[in-house]
């Protein structure tokens, strides 16, 4: 006998039938949340996945709340991760006209009219359902009969626009967000009063704070560029993100994004809500700094870590604990010829006291009492700006 399965099953085998092409539709109302760019990262992980196409859509039709502050951090965060757009990203405040045209066809059809300015679309059905690759059948029994389509000031509601770009940008999976479960059925009268086709429907859970309340501000950062700042890799954030509420089913954790297109499969995004806790992300960020080459590691602690000025050198901290002042400055003369001649500064220190020798080298590399070592520094620095750096330093100490 054979079964028949329309669920969530069927989502991951077998090649999907079109060529997808899924989409971020974020609103610039504020800085790019965690909770957005992981929806991002599952729609562009599902589109390279299959070879498709993933769209970036700036829904800023709310005039009022929309700022290009924004988007434009929106922007940058996504671009930080490494997810872009494969088509120029699109605007809805510059398609205001299109969907005009699709409300007068509605209104001509009498499927709509229009009252004090607004445009009404009438509904007669009561029940609609909907399959979600993850949950399946989903069924609502309370449609409204009624939905405002364009407001009186020309500007299209949420639930007309989102379905006249799904379909002009011929998206074919909807990947977003389970809070907008209760927007589907109101989006599914608008495709069909408009003859379009469904999309397939994914809702992703939410990410809670560990408390499993709703992740806000009172749990710490929940603008992606934060963790920017914080010093994390992008690397580390992107495989971090994709798994809150997905995993391959394995005991890998550590991830490239390239690995992460090949194995990711939808079917097995969970069903409940997903938590945000930033010990792990650490771990996964110290995983991904584990990986980097010695190269790239200096070039993070370089930007990290700010050597273009140096503060006034205190000489009262330039020795190492009681070692003397005639001492010090004749390890820091040593140790300028050595790193002058290119040699390693390492045995001399291993003879001499690594305290003795590379804590004044480092104080008079970094002006500051807790830095990178003072190898990396002078990887950091060069040799002519190190030399410069401790021939300072001998000039502080002999004046004083
Ligand atoms: N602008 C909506 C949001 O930011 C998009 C929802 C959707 O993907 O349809 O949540």
């Amino acid at each position: 006998m054979k079964l028949k399965n329309n669920n969530a099953a069927t989502a991951s085998s077998g090649v999907p039938p079109k060529a997808v092409i899924v989409r971020i539709a974020p609103s610039p109302t504020g800085n790019l949340h965690v909770g957005t760019a992981r929806t991002a990262l599952f729609n562009f992980l599902f589109a390279k996945h299959n070879g498709g196409k993933f769209l970036i859509r700036i829904e800023d039709t709310d005039l009022e709340r929309s700022k290009k502050e924004y988007e434009k951090d929106i922007l940058e965060g996504l671009e930080w991760l490494g997810i872009t757009s494969d088509e120029p990203v699109m605007r809805q405040s510059d398609r205001l006209e299109i969907y005009g045209k699709y409300a007068k066809q509605l209104i001509a059809k009498n499927l709509a009219s229009e009252v004090d300015g607004a445009v009404i679309l009438k509904n007669a059905q009561t029940e609609i359902s909907f399959n979600d690759l993850i949950r399946g059948e989903i069924k609502f029994e309370d449609v409204p009969s009624e939905l405002v389509i364009l407001k009186s000031d020309g500007t299209p509601t949420y639930n007309f626009a989102v379905v006249i770009d799904d379909y002009e940008m011929g998206i074919t999976h909807v990947i977003r967000g389970e809070d907008h479960i209760s927007n589907t059925p109101r989006q599914i009268l608008v495709i069909e009063a408009l003859g379009f086709n469904r999309p397939q429907y994914i809702h992703i859970p939410m990410i809670l704070a560990p408390d499993r309340s709703k992740l806000s501000k009172r749990h710490g950062a929940t603008s992606l560029l934060e963790y920017r700042e914080k010093g994390y890799l992008p690397q580390a954030m992107f495989n971090y993100l994709a798994l809150l509420g997905w995993n391959p089913g394995t005991e890998q954790e550590i991830f490239s994004m390239a690995e992460l297109i090949k194995v990711f499969d939808i079917a097995k995004i969970h069903k409940g809500g997903a938590i945000f806790d930033e010990k792990k992300l650490e771990w996964v960020n110290k995983q991904h700094i584990n990986l980097l080459s010695p190269e790239e590691k200096i070039k993070i602690i370089a930007q990290e870590f700010d050597v273009k000025k140096i503060p006034e050198l205190d000489t009262e901290k330039i020795c190492w604990k009681d070692t003397s002042s005639e001492e010090t400055l004749e390890h820091l003369i040593e140790s300028k010829k050595i790193i002058e001649n290119g040699d390693d500064l390492m045995p001399y220190a291993e003879r001499e006291g690594k305290g003795n020798v590379l804590w004044p080298v480092r104080y008079a590399l970094s002006g500051e009492e807790k830095s990178p070592d003072p190898f990396t520094l002078i990887a950091i620095l060069g040799k002519d700006e190190s030399v410069k750096r401790i021939e300072k330093a001998i000039e502080s100490l002999s004046q004083k």
